[in-house]
């Protein structure tokens, strides 16, 4: 079978974790002053979320709403850093302000069937910049 994914990946969230953790050390300092469900209102775990859907909304935003707590969204560099980058040292991103290329058949070099390659120049030395062909059609 192919294109179906063998290991559904979940990623905690972090606000949950957070509430979590700052619950259990306020149960462990004063406790005795709280009724025993005092907290009952609050889910026992993070909530979860898939890789995908943080991938997709990382596409068009920065934060993500989680359901156990609509009025805080949560910074997708913290859930997912790895597929943003942001755990990578600064000096090996690209800076964007010296990144040059348009998407145009001009400057178009070649292609295929995963993605097109662009003439395009980085701190003013020529590059290659390979593009990749959306896997989700929108619409
Ligand atoms: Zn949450």
């Amino acid at each position: 079978m192919y294109g179906l994914p063998l290991v559904r990946r979940f990623i905690p969230c972090s606000l949950c974790t957070n509430m979590m953790t700052q619950r259990n050390s306020m149960k462990r300092s004063v406790s005795m002053e709280f009724p025993p469900n005092f907290h009952a209102a609050q889910p026992p775990r993070p909530y979860n979320f898939t890789l995908p859907t943080c991938a997709a909304t990382a596409l068009n935003f920065e934060t993500i709403a989680c359901p156990y707590h609509p009025d805080k969204v949560v910074s997708l560099q913290h859930l997912i850093p790895d597929l943003l980058m942001a755990d990578l040292p600064r000096h090996l991103l690209v800076d964007p302000s010296q990144f040059k290329f348009e998407a145009r058949e001009s400057q178009r070099i070649g292609g295929g069937g995963s993605g097109e390659v662009y003439h395009g120049t980085y701190r003013n030395e020529a590059v290659a910049v390979k593009t990749f062909h959306s896997t989700t059609q929108a619409g």
